[in-house]
């Protein structure tokens, strides 16, 4: 069977995207509140690290020359208390972990491989440079620590912490405003009435802005209705993104796009070759972004991950902004659809072996909170055999 699609592929799809992103201005951000933030600029180490040649254990900082022998114990060097001492020769300074190297010594005999005996030390042989950390022997002051647009996770902001940064330049994290749309929508906590739902797509759509690095805005649900909408998405349109869930579908209470056109929204794209998530719509308004995601949360959730989060790594100046899939096994046989991508939610094991679970569609949110995983399963006729390698991104 030949099936003829002519809706954008999930990787033209972003393309797109991709290319209506503006990096936004860069602001001084502290170290300290910098995690999941993006560099705007090069971090530049402010000393040398170490910033002094520095023990790398507990023991005698000696010459090595001298060694094995015993030697004469002529001071103390210990962390934040550097000996004032300058190391003779047939000389030891008992030094400890992290404490400056004084200046004669070239090596440091670990207390383990020395014995004090009476006012001297008999220590072992050890090599020029032996247990030393050369200052500058990690990063030297001037250099970058990181370029422009890493992303600053823990080990990051270590390293700059430790290079002696206070702050960094960073974009702004994107404001974006989430609105859901639907009458049927209830909050959890309130009962539900005939044909009503809880609304759940937000709170969802809320963590993953967070984890983003987003600043996200919350409104209030809006019901079917032109004017409510229209004045909700009004609103939601000063953001730096909008994301609506819901009403972008064929029916005829599926209003988003129609009054994102008439508030002067261009359309970029609707609808893409994906399962789930066909349905997915994005415009823009001025510098604004704006996702119309399927109020399916299964779909809300995909189309998140594939579009809207490179979207706002782009906007923090992410290099690439791209989500990175992961090569792994499918460990049973798949059916393909013929026309559509899809990103069937699945448990990745051992080895990257792939465990698609029970109940793929797209309401089932239930379901799809037990993956840690969306495995692209490429269109195509047939099956993907068990074994089969496939590519997933972690969720
Ligand atoms: P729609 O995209 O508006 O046609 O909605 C598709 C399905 O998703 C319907 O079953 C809706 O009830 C459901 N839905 C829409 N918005 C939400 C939401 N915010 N939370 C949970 N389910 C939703
Ligand atoms: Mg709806």
């Amino acid at each position: 069977m030949i099936v003829v699609t002519d809706l954008p592929s999930i990787d033209e799809a972003l393309a797109r995207v991709l290319e209506h992103v503006r990096p936004l201005p860069d602001e001084e951000v502290a170290v300290a509140d910098a995690a999941g933030r993006v560099l705007a600029a090069a971090a530049v180490a402010r000393v040398d690290l170490p910033p002094f040649a520095s023990s790398a254990m507990d023991g005698y900082a000696v010459r090595a020359a001298d060694t094995p022998g015993a030697l004469v114990v002529a001071g103390h060097s210990a962390a934040g208390h550097p000996s004032d001492a300058t190391l003779a020769a047939g000389q030891a300074i008992a030094i400890s972990t992290g404490a400056v190297v004084p200046d004669g010594a070239d090596a440091v005999v670990p207390v383990e491989r020395t014995r004090v005996a009476g006012a001297a030390v008999v220590v072992e042989h050890v090599r020029p440079g032996e247990n030393v950390r050369p200052r500058g022997g990690d990063i030297a002051a001037g250099d970058a620590v990181l370029p422009a647009g890493a992303e600053c996770g823990p080990a990051q902001l270590g390293a700059l912490a430790a290079a002696g940064l206070e702050t960094v330049r960073c974009a702004r994290r994107p404001r974006v405003a989430v609105l859901a749309t639907g009458s049927e929508l209830r909050r959890p906590g309130e009962p539900l009435g005939p044909g009503e739902i809880y609304e759940s797509n937000t709170v969802m759509l809320a963590a993953q802005l967070r984890r983003a690095g987003a600043d996200a805005v919350v409104h209030d649900a809006v019901a079917d209705d032109a004017d409510a909408m229209r004045a909700a998405l009004e609103h939601g349109l000063e953001a730096d993104v909008l994301l609506t869930s819901g009403g972008v579908s064929v029916g005829e209470h599926d209003l988003v796009r129609g009054l994102l056109a008439e508030l002067g929204a261009a359309e970029v794209f609707w609808r893409v070759a994906v399962k789930p998530g066909k349905p997915v719509a994005f415009s823009t308004r001025g510098s604004t972004l704006v996702f119309g995601l399927p109020g399916n949360p299964v779909s809300s959730f995909v189309g998140f991950e594939l579009f809207v989060r490179p979207a706002l790594a782009a906007l923090q100046g992410a290099v690439d902004p791209r989500p990175v899939f992961l090569p792994g096994r499918l460990e049973v046989s798949l059916q393909r659809n013929a026309a559509r991508d899809e990103l069937v939610r699945a448990r990745i094991g051992d080895g990257g072996l792939a465990m698609p679970l029970r109940g793929q569609e797209s309401h089932m949110i239930a379901r799809a909170a037990h993956a840690n995983a969306l495995v692209l399963v490429p269109r195509g006729d047939g099956e993907l055999a068990a074994g089969s390698s496939v590519s997933w991104l972690p969720i």
